[in-house]
């Protein structure tokens, strides 16, 4: 497998950066690279400012490893987020890059270029993987014909690849819970033992018209056999 940097990590376009979370790599202390850049448009995307790859970037890759460099020792993780940071081919560089400091490497991704993250899988520690629908109803959420085939496809390959995985869905305010659910034993059923159940933050969603959510996150526990994962979470919005 050959995950050789093809462009420089200097052109890694960021649409931001968190110096510190708990909360976007499990048990490490991390810093978060938002990168700029998405090829869809989900409904309930409140990422918008980072959707348009040519938008005005907030600090350049120098200045990041300059913080990351001062950061050894405190951090333990970088996490590359976006947008969508597959979208961008100098993600392998930079992911190398931070990874020779000494940092793990998360990523988050939608999974739309399942090629390219399998490029990427030796570089990686963790993923966290959004798999929006059932392959068929994608492209009612994201607003791109034939958006589901490349995210199930990314699915295949983590599973395979063996790397340590959280798979999310956000819920769609119209959603039922049986469709939830349908959604949720699709993924036991291919494999996925940590998977986590996300509301929907309808106020800074792309799509203003998008409703609130139509029962609270935790009745959807009783139609989904939670016992089918090895870690099952809820998170409200
Ligand atoms: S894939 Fe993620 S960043 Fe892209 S539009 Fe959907 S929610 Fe927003």
């Amino acid at each position: 497998m050959n995950a050789a940097p093809t462009v420089d990590a200097e052109s890694l376009r960021i649409g931001g950066l968190t110096r510190l979370t708990t909360i976007d790599y499990p048990g490490e202390l991390a810093a978060v690279i938002f990168c700029q850049g998405c090829p869809w448009r989900c409904r309930y995307c409140h990422n918008r400012d980072l959707l348009d790859p040519d938008a005005n970037t907030v600090i350049d890759w120098r200045e990041v490893i300059q913080f990351l460099t001062q950061r050894r020792g405190l951090l333990d993780a970088v996490v590359f987020s976006g947008g969508e940071p597959t979208a961008q081919q100098a993600l392998s560089s930079a992911m190398s890059e931070a990874r020779g400091l000494g940092f793990k490497i998360g990523l988050h991704t939608s999974g739309a270029y399942p090629e390219r993250l399998r490029r990427l899988l030796p570089l990686l520690d963790w993923v966290g993987l959004d798999i929006k629908a059932l392959p068929e109803d994608y492209d009612r959420i994201t607003g791109v014909e034939g958006s589901g085939k490349p995210a199930w496809e990314s699915l295949s390959r983590l599973l395979e690849s063996g790397i340590a995985l959280e798979v999310r869905t956000t819920v769609m305010p119209d959603w039922t819970p049986p469709e939830v659910a349908a959604i949720a034993h699709a993924l036991a059923d291919v494999g996925v033992k940590n998977y986590a159940l996300q509301g929907c933050d309808t106020q800074h969603a792309l799509d203003r018209n998008l409703p609130n959510l139509r029962f609270p996150l935790r009745e959807l526990a009783g139609d989904i056999e939670s016992g089918r994962f090895a870690r099952f979470t809820l998170r409200e919005a």
